[in-house]
């Protein structure tokens, strides 16, 4: 599903950078990514999904090299391949819920909002409970609501891969399992390749693989590797 080699990368302003020499996912594993903060796991998953690119190295994601398609092809890419939760949500204020959810149809043009479609939105809407919030805003929503919200526009376009960035965090327990049901559910439905960004221990436990930062190479003002502060 996913294959880095050789990866390396640096924001151009700050002196972060990371190298990942080998790094595979497998279709339909699902995998928790743990590491301290700044680490670089939010920077790894917007490689994954090519928001970022990486200076050198390679990233394939179902055998596509992200990095060779131009900004319009990476775009669709990423909207037909990819579901994203986003740390922060992103939600659109000026949306309703359920034009948030429907969003990835509204900005591609390979995509068509069908019938079928809205239907989907209101099913995955009923399935975490918020079917009778779709006519709200965003600010008219709970913690826990945005992100099933945000879950939803995630998996509206059946995507094979999903992408979550500390989907949990901010939640109350009850609120955390749900919301990881959710996304398991969806996974195992489907057979879809599952990574979070988790610092939630208790919840490791539920994922097939973890990967830890600490095997990776990275370097910034904040923080250094493991291995960066070994004696030479
Ligand atoms: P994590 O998700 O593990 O907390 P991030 O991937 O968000 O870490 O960030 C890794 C490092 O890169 C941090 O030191 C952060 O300050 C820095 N960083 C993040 N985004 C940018 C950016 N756009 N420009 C420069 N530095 C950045
Ligand atoms: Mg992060």
């Amino acid at each position: 599903m996913i294959q880095l080699t050789d990866l390396y990368f640096s924001y151009p302003q700050g002196d972060f950078n990371l190298r990942i020499a080998d790094l595979n996912v497998s279709d339909g594993e699902s995998v928790a990514i743990t590491g301290p903060s700044g680490s670089g796991k939010t920077t790894l998953l917007n490689l994954i999904a090519g928001i970022a690119l990486p200076a050198s190295g390679r990233i394939e994601t179902r055998g596509v090299n992200i990095a060779s398609l131009s900004e319009a092809d990476r775009r669709e890419f990423r909207i037909s391949v990819i579901g994203l939760v986003f740390q922060e949500f992103e939600l659109l204020e000026y949306l309703t819920v359920l034009d948030n959810i429907l969003l990835p149809f509204r900005v591609s043009s390979a995509l068509a909002l069908t019938r079928e479609i809205r239907d989907r939105a209101l099913e995955l809407a009923d399935e975490v409970e918020i079917a009778d919030k779709l006519a709200r805003y965003p600010d008219q929503l709970s913690q826990g609501e945005r992100q099933r919200a945000a879950v939803c526009r995630a998996l509206i376009t059946r995507p094979p891969l999903l992408l979550a960035d500390e989907p949990t965090g901010n939640l109350d327990p009850a609120n955390k399992n749900r919301v990881l049901d959710i996304l398991f559910d969806y996974a195992n439905r489907e057979s879809a390749t599952l990574i979070t960004v988790t610092h939630d221990h208790d919840l490791i436990g539920r994922f097939s693989t973890v990967i830890d930062f600490k095997q990776f190479h990275y370097s910034g003002p904040a923080e250094q590797s493991a291995e960066a502060m070994q004696p030479v």
